[in-house]
């Protein structure tokens, strides 16, 4: 049996309500498959965490984050602390500082799920973005002058490292070889001519090693309204940060609802630990009301085991999740049901008895 330690940061908002949730499932599919056991550490951080101590996180967070084979998290941010404090004192100096640069979003229309787009089946909708998550545009190169002069001025410079950009766009494709072999590059190079003209070309030359994978180079204009119209001509997906992070919010809008979109903050050398966390934030207008939707969560936490190698299991998860929502019985509002956060759990857990049975 393989002993994981796991660090759980809940974070804000409905991230409170859906990680014990998620936990809750890792612990029962752990228990009925005899495969793994977790072990948790639980870190308060967050925007309470900041309110009372000026820090999003101890100052010591990543040295202590470290030492864990893998991180659990559920969301950040609140209205009453600025967004660009919550987001950059937490979540990303984690996924900067242990060169988390994949961040994999898959999009999947669940049975049973009603997406917003009209006649789509389940399965119709099945992809994975891939989001480079340690530079771009959020590297937050520089600055601010003459505050309150007529004359302020601000200006943010995007970084793209050759190391960077290669480093995700190899990634990407081995996904994509080992699923059904085609690639978009969602790009933006007639307007960035210089930063992303330098992403375009490396996406030429990484490919060359993938002569089985089928390319195409989509502006970002152009791919978010096929994501609309075509996604069923979509497979694998790489972008920058910024691309990549509102793509997979509209990927999770036409999955039905952002309560199902799961995600992976990924450093694929293994050097320091992984990320799992679902793409929706802490969702303050439903927080309290033990409504949230915990599917992305335990999703996320259905990639977490298959990254630490315990395919099984989270093929398990996966099942029992498909299973509930194809049934529909037991759905929170999100998705039209009238259920609590901890009845879909329930139903999840249940489904994987059976299953494993
Ligand atoms: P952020 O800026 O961090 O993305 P946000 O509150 O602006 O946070 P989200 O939390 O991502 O945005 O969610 C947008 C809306 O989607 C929420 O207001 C909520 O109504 C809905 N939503 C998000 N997650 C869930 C969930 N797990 N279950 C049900 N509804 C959700």
């Amino acid at each position: 049996m393989q002993d994981y330690h796991v660090a759980v940061i809940p974070g804000d908002g409905i991230g409170q309500e859906v990680t014990p949730e998620g936990v809750r499932v890792l612990d029962a599919v752990g228990e009925l498959t005899g495969a793994y056991k977790m072990r948790y550490d639980n870190f308060p951080w967050g925007c309470e965490y900041y309110l009372k101590t000026g820090r999003m996180m101890a100052d010591d967070g990543l040295k202590t984050l470290k030492e864990f084979d893998i991180i659990y998290f559920g969301a950040v941010g609140f209205p009453s602390v600025p967004d660009h404090i919550s987001l950059r004192g937490l979540r990303l100096p984690i996924c900067q500082g242990f060169e988390q640069y994949v961040c994999q979003r898959p999009s999947y229309l669940l049975p049973g799920v009603k997406s917003p787009l009209a006649d789509k089946k389940p399965g119709d909708i099945d992809f994975v973005v891939i989001r480079e998550n340690t530079e771009g545009e959020y590297t937050g190169a520089g600055g601010r002058a003459h505050r309150g002069l007529p004359i302020e001025v601000a200006i943010e410079t995007s970084v793209f490292t050759r190391t960077g950009v290669e480093r995700i766009i190899r990634y990407a494709y081995q996904l994509a070889q080992s699923r059904r072999k085609k690639l978009i590059n969602a790009t933006k190079s007639n307007a960035q001519q210089h930063s992303l003209t330098f992403w375009d070309e490396i996406f030429v030359e990484v490919g060359k090693a993938f002569p089985e994978v089928q390319t195409e180079r989509v502006l970002i204009d152009a791919l978010s309204a096929r994501f609309v119209l075509r996604p069923e001509s979509l497979d694998v997906v790489v972008g920058s940060n910024l691309f990549g992070d509102i793509l997979t919010d509209l990927g999770g809008a036409i999955c039905g609802s952002l309560g199902l979109a799961a995600s992976g903050n990924i450093n694929p050398e293994r050097d320091y630990p992984s990320m799992f966390e679902p793409v929706h934030g802490s969702a303050p207008d439903i927080f309290g009301k033990g409504i949230a939707n915990p599917i992305a969560m335990i999703w996320c936490g259905a990639m977490m085991l298959e990254f630490l190698g315990e395919k099984q299991s989270a093929d398990l998860i996966m099942r029992a999740i498909k299973t509930v929502t194809g049934e529909g019985k037991v759905l929170t509002p999100d998705l039209g049901g009238k259920a609590k956060t901890p009845e879909v759990t329930d139903a999840i857990i249940e489904k994987v008895r059976a299953v494993a049975k």
